[in-house]
């Protein structure tokens, strides 16, 4: 089982990423926090000036695309079936 998510956790370059989303990256003074997306499983990365000292922190979770219950299914029906007949505006045979 996962662990459970801890909102309040600071993650560190090389950790993982737990979950798809938005993140605040926090750096060591020489900027100011910034958002960033991260999606599950890659790597939290090192800052180009402050290194290992720049920590990640969830904002909001952004289900990717391929998570949603709706866009992973089979390929909907509606898709296959003809298009409506083309009737539609004629008087009735
Ligand atoms: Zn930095």
């Amino acid at each position: 089982m996962d662990a459970p998510l801890d909102r309040r956790r600071a993650y560190k370059p090389g950790d993982t990423v737990p979950i798809s989303g938005v993140y605040s990256a926090v750096h060591l003074e020489h900027r100011e926090p910034h958002e960033v997306v991260a999606v599950r499983g890659e790597e939290f990365p090192l800052c180009r000036v402050c290194q290992a000292e720049v920590t990640f922190h969830m904002e909001h979770l952004v289900p990717h695309m391929t998570a949603d219950f709706d866009l992973t299914g089979p390929p909907p029906e509606t898709l296959k079936r003809k298009p409506r007949a083309r009737a539609a505006g004629k008087g009735k045979e």
